[in-house]
Order: structure tokens, then C-alpha cells, then sequence
């Protein structure tokens, strides 16, 4: 594992504060950066004695290097990682990472997404452009790009057992209609509650157990920050597997140019979310919700692929959000938006039940490809299932 940029006694500090010494064997005793960071980890103690057994497997280490304030993995390290084979198609602005099947992953220099075998994902930082490669954020690495290419390598932060209880949430309902399209008389409380019901009795006739946060016109709350948190304890208190949160967009701008779906899931602590260029007061905070981000990202990923493949509608990317709807979640879980309400080519679409079905069967292979996926995993540890 080359590291030239690793140079410098700040960088040689840092890689070798998070045990990320390549020429040898890793310290037992050492977090390894897959682990999921909770909290700062305190400084190790020099020649640390091991206690606890070595790893049966070697832990997800990755190679960073300090770029305007901020650790990056070079994509040429992720490429090496992955077997993939790195290529600039064009010069210091984009990259793609290709094996026998393809490109798997595009970068762009000054970009905030990346390409995943087809599908937009949204980043926390930036893509760099720097010494011949583009980077990518360690956060981003760790938390997205490494699990979305390999989830056997993370089998041990996803759940164990085979789910079958999901509870859908149909967004908003009773005094809060959500968005709406004034000119064609809908609302998006009564769409959602209609594409849920639809969901429901596609999943039930294969086999689910499907709740649902309401299953009539009402609100949970009148607040509506208890609302949202009544949404996330209805699931927890009925032992939920999955948690699918249903929405219709609308944009204030550019309306008719503007269509597709989007889908959210919980953004891990320490993250920037896709709204959010700077950090805020959530930001380094850790949610329930938090606890499972590598389920989180196999079920919203599932989402966002069924329903760009069923729909054949714009991708506008999978993203991360600190969702009051997902913060306080105990099971993996994500929020869709189906469509927008704003675009009148969409809304009529929308608002037809021939579409609304397309968007049920859409969700409900999402949630099945998310348990295949799950037990595939399962079935074969230790190999990638993609
Ligand atoms: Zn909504």
C-alpha cells in the first residue's frame, strides 16, 4: 500500500493515532476504522500490550492525508482496495473506477455526488483534485463509498435476523396536507396515504407483516415535531424490522424543469448533510437513528434503485438528511420522495392511480431487494455480493 503523500509528521501522527500502519500487522488493541465513529477516540498509548484477540478478518484501513482542513482518501487507494482499475476520462476532472463488469464508480473534481453503478450519491465533501488523483472524504469512504461496493465487509453492523415487520409512513395527514398542486386539486398527504395503502397489500400478499403510522386522514400530533417522533416510536414500540417514510417533492423554482425522486436516509454523526455546506448545531450529534447507518444505506439504496428502474424517472440522488422522521429509529430506515407535485407534467401523472400503482409495486420490490440482499449476505460471509 503506497502511501507517498503520507508524509509530514502531522500526517504520520494521524495515521498512526488510528492505527493506520500499513507495513505491519494492525494493533488488536486499536479501533479499526470501519467501526463507526461514536466519539473522539482517545489517544493510544505507545506500544500498547493487545487485549483483546486479533480480528479473524482484517479490519477496513484506509490511508488519509490532510486537504483543507479535512482527512481524504485518494480514489486511486479505494480503486487499489476494491481490485478496481482507476482511469482519468478526463484529465484532473473526472475519474472512473472500472472491473470486468463496467464502470462501477465516476468521481468529478469539485463535485459533491459520485456515481455508483449508475445511481447519484450525495457526498459530505466535496471530490479534491490533487498529485494525479481526485479524494474523497474518509467520513465519505467509510460511511458510503466502502459499504455501497462491498456490505458483506460490514455484515457485522447489519442486522441478523430476516426482516419481516415494516411499517410504512404515509408523510403527513389531518391539518398538515403537505405539498400541493393547487391547479390540479391534489395534496400529498392523500397521495402518500394512498401509494402506503397500495405498498401494504403488494407486501402482505407476500408475506410481510405491514403497519402503518396512520392508516386514515389524521395527524399523530398537532405538534408537529411530536408528530414526526410519534412516527419513529410507533415503529420502535412495535419491534419494526423496516421503516419507510412516504413523500411527494415540490420545488419553488424551475417547477416543470425539475422531476424525479430522492431518497433520504439518517446522515451519520459528523456528516454534512445534502442541504447542509457547513456544519450545524446536529452535526457531530449521535441519533438513535444513527446506530444502524450501514442498514440504513443498504435499504435506502435498494429504495432509490427499484424506483429509478421502475418509474424511469430522473435520479436526483441519494442522500443524507437529519430526518426528524428517522432520527429516533431503533430498525434500518428511509425516507422517499416519490415524485414532484410542483412539475404539472408530474403532478398529473402522480395523479393517476395507474402511476400510484407503478410507485406501490416500485417500493415494494425495493423492500424485497432489500431482504434478498440482506440474506444473500448472510448466506455467503466473507464475499462481496455485488
Ligand atoms: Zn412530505
Amino acid at each position: 500500500m503506497a502511501r507517498p503523500f503520507a508524509r509530514g509528521l502531522i500526517a504520520a501522527a494521524a495515521v498512526w493515532l488510528t492505527g493506520c500502519v500499513s507495513a505491519q500487522p494492525p494493533a488488536a488493541a486499536v479501533r479499526p476504522e470501519a467501526v463507526p465513529p461514536v466519539s473522539a477516540a482517545p489517544a493510544a498509548p505507545a506500544r500498547v500490550a493487545p487485549t483483546r484477540p486479533a480480528p479473524a478478518r482484517p479490519p477496513q484501513l484506509w490511508a488519509f492525508t490532510r486537504l483543507r482542513g479535512t482527512d481524504y482518501v485518494s480514489v486511486r487507494e479505494v480503486a487499489a482496495r476494491f481490485n478496481l482499475k482507476a482511469a482519468w476520462t478526463k484529465p484532473e476532472t473526472i475519474m472512473t473506477l472500472s472491473d470486468s463488469r463496467g464502470v462501477r464508480f465516476t468521481f468529478e473534481a469539485n463535485q459533491r455526488d459520485f456515481y455508483f453503478d449508475g445511481l447519484r450519491v450525495l457526498l459530505g465533501e466535496g471530490v479534491l483534485n490533487d498529485r494525479d488523483s481526485l479524494w474523497v472524504s474518509k467520513l465519505d469512504v467509510i460511511k458510503l463509498v466502502a459499504p455501497l461496493f462491498s456490505p458483506a465487509d460490514h455484515l457485522a453492523f447489519l442486522p441478523v435476523t430476516a426482516p419481516r415487520t415494516i411499517v410504512l409512513d404515509p408523510g403527513h395527514g389531518g391539518s398538515d396536507p403537505g405539498k400541493e398542486n393547487k391547479l390540479l386539486g391534489v395534496n400529498e398527504k392523500t397521495l402518500t396515504l394512498d401509494v402506503a395503502l397500495r405498498v401494504r397489500k403488494i407486501l402482505e400478499a407476500r408475506g410481510w407483516r405491514v403497519l402503518m403510522t396512520r392508516s386514515d386522514d389524521r395527524e399523530l400530533s398537532p405538534i408537529k415535531k411530536k408528530d414526526l417522533q410519534m412516527r419513529d416510536d410507533y415503529a420502535n414500540s412495535n419491534q419494526a424490522d423496516l421503516y419507510l417514510s412516504i413523500h411527494f417533492n415540490s420545488v419553488e423554482k424551475d417547477s416543470e424543469r425539475v422531476t424525479g425522486v430522492e431518497t433520504y436516509t439518517m446522515t451519520p454523526q459528523f456528516m454534512l448533510s445534502a442541504a447542509n455546506l457547513e456544519k450545524d448545531k446536529l452535526t457531530d450529534t449521535a441519533f438513535p437513528g444513527n446506530k444502524l447507518d450501514y442498514a440504513n444505506l443498504l435499504f435506502g439504496e435498494q429504495i432509490h434503485r427499484a424506483m429509478l428502474g421502475g418509474l424511469k424517472t430522473p435520479d436526483r440522488g441519494f442522500k443524507r438528511g437529519r430526518l426528524a422522521v428517522l432520527q429516533f429509529l431503533d430498525c434500518p430506515g428511509a425516507l422517499v420522495e416519490c415524485g414532484y407535485l410542483s412539475s404539472i407534467v408530474e403532478a398529473r401523472r402522480i395523479a393517476t392511480a395507474e402511476f400510484r400503482q407503478k410507485i406501490a409495486e416500485a417500493i415494494a420490490s425495493g423492500v424485497q431487494g432489500y431482504a434478498e440482499t440482506l440474506a444473500a449476505l448472510r448466506a455467503t460471509p466473507g464475499s462481496a455480493a455485488k
